[in-house]
């Protein structure tokens, strides 16, 4: 069975050669699963020393954004086009959790399969065959359980529509959950002015760049987006999470995966927390887990959530061999 081991530095280690999500001295191969701060770790030290440093074409020109112009030396790999590493082979696939995630399968010369899914979401991303699985475990409690995400997009969206002719309305997520949401309200109707700035247009318009379906996002610093913010037409704010505690003119709804059963909750007079999650909640963790039938399954402990839970979970449910790493 190929290698596969999670290190205390929250490396995912992949046969011999390949180290996703963290810097592993040693390894000739990084991979970024995606462009969130905690699969990022050592970037500059993996650019520096191993051979190459892959990550899918969005999700380059996001580390571009966010993290300067060294990620432009990251190499861009496509879904579903096989690289060779070392003797063995690896292979990218969607993860479902924001533009440009993929989960990351390498195959030994004797046919051994590892894969490692990254942060990922159900329904969205293929279920991979593997011999060992690498999985996440953000939602790994068994009561981590949320609503239909179908459910989740049409509460979303009335609160919005109905809100939006009243006032300003500030949507709060993290990176590549905001452009997911931007493109479910368009496609559903919403014609309000969307306004992002900083780091969140710029990941916008590198979205846009890459045909996410997003068309019309102004720069809420340009004379346009400031014509917009002072008149008194409805509009739409995009932000990162960690602006949920300013002061806002108008309605702010917080975008959560930590929200479980409701689709939504009023929190107070001005704030609402809608149940958008870009992980997998624990009955699709476990979905993944039985559909995929590996031998062996390693879960992620090395970030948030609840590794230890899910693999005792796994055990006990699907009789499958599981261990929590490190
Ligand atoms: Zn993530």
């Amino acid at each position: 069975m190929l290698n596969a081991a999670v290190t205390k530095n929250k490396a995912i280690l992949l046969g011999e050669n390949v180290a996703c999500d963290a810097h592993e001295d040693g390894r000739g191969v990084r991979v970024v699963t995606h462009a969130h701060y905690d699969h990022v770790f050592g970037l500059r030290d993996s650019l520096r020393k191993c051979g190459a440093v892959y990550a899918t074409p969005l999700t380059r020109d996001m580390l571009c954004v966010l993290y300067g112009r060294r990620a432009e030396e990251v190499v861009p790999l496509r879904y579903g086009e096989p690289v060779m590493v070392g003797a063995d082979v690896m292979t990218f696939y969607p993860s479902g959790h924001i533009p440009g995630s993929a989960q990351v399968l390498v195959e030994d010369p004797e046919g051994g399969r590892a894969l490692y899914t990254g942060d990922f979401r159900l329904p969205g991303a293929p279920v991979i065959d593997a011999d060992v699985l690498v999985i996440e475990a953000t939602y790994g409690h068994p009561r981590c359980v949320r609503p239909p995400i179908d459910e989740v997009y049409d509460a979303l969206m009335e609160l919005v529509s109905s809100e939006v002719r009243r006032q300003p309305v500030h949507i709060y997520g993290f990176y590549g959950k905001v452009q997911e949401v931007m493109e479910v309200l368009r496609r559903n109707g919403i014609r309000e002015p969307f306004l992002a700035e900083g780091k969140m247009y710029e990941l916008t318009t590198v979205c846009a760049k890459h045909n996410l379906g997003i068309r019309d996002v102004i720069n809420a610093t340009s004379s346009e987006g400031l014509d917009v913010l002072r008149g008194d037409g409805g509009y739409v704010f995009f932000k990162h999470t960690s602006k949920l505690g300013e002061k806002v003119r108008g309605l702010k709804i917080h975008l959560t995966g930590w929200e479980f059963k409701v689709t939504h909750r009023k929190v107070s007079n001005d704030t609402y927390r809608v149940s958008l999650s870009s992980h997998s909640d624990f009955n699709h963790l476990l979905a993944y887990v039985e559909d995929c039938r590996p031998k062996l399954v390693i879960v992620d402990n090395s970030r948030d959530g609840y590794g230890a839970e899910f693999a005792r979970e796994v055990k006990r449910r699907l009789k499958i061999e599981a261990i929590a790493m490190p």
